[in-house]
């Protein structure tokens, strides 16, 4: 087939393709911000989301507590409390849920999509899982001992990172564009 022909001969410029929709990276991180939406911390909601070799979703999470350890029992601050009701001693961080909530056997070789650049503690359980690349949007911790603990980490395990690049400052979901479009069409 000539290059620039689709399977029908037509020129490909004239496919009247969409143009706008979502490249991958946005795809993906829009899936891990969307999921950190179900976050009960009332200061920091990330989440993650796991991708195969063939693009396709194998898990999502988002901060939260264990199983079986209630939000409504368990602290979600970390200031003016004692030691042991930090939340930090309980909650799962996304990469550690979404590796967990995997639906594949693993996810070796896999990238994982999260809001906030892994701490030292998901970076082990990345290395550990085999995923392979990490693309991150926020790296605000980055003179934290845990952020640069899990660079060295990274950077021994040979784990790709890279900063996601967003298309666009923000990606809008409305409910109501579906029935809006079905208007265009009748009229
Ligand atoms: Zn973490």
């Amino acid at each position: 087939m000539a290059e620039g022909t689709s399977v029908n001969g037509v020129a490909s410029s004239m496919s009247n393709k969409r143009q706008g929709y979502l490249e991958w990276d946005d795809y993906f991180m829009s899936v891990a911000f969307l999921s950190a939406q179900r976050s009960k911390d009332p200061r920091t909601q990330v989440g993650a989301c796991i991708v195969n070799e063939d693009r396709r979703i194998v898990g999502v999470g988002y901060n939260g507590m264990p199983r079986g350890c209630s939000d409504d029992d368990f602290p979600w601050c970390n200031e003016g409390v004692t030691e042991l009701e930090k939340k930090n001693l309980y909650v799962c961080h996304a990469e550690l849920n979404a590796i967990l909530n995997k639906n594949s056997a693993d996810v070796r070789n896999y990238t994982i999509y999260v809001g906030l650049f892994p701490c030292n503690e998901c970076a082990k359980v990345i290395i550990q899982s085999g995923i392979k690349e990490v693309i991150y949007y926020s790296d605000k911790y980055e003179d934290k001992i845990t952020s640069k603990a899990s660079r060295i980490m990274l950077d021994h395990a040979k784990i790709k990172y890279r900063q996601y690049q967003p298309t666009n400052g923000q990606i809008v979901i409305d409910f109501t564009s579906l029935d809006e479009m079905k208007d265009r069409i009748i009229s």
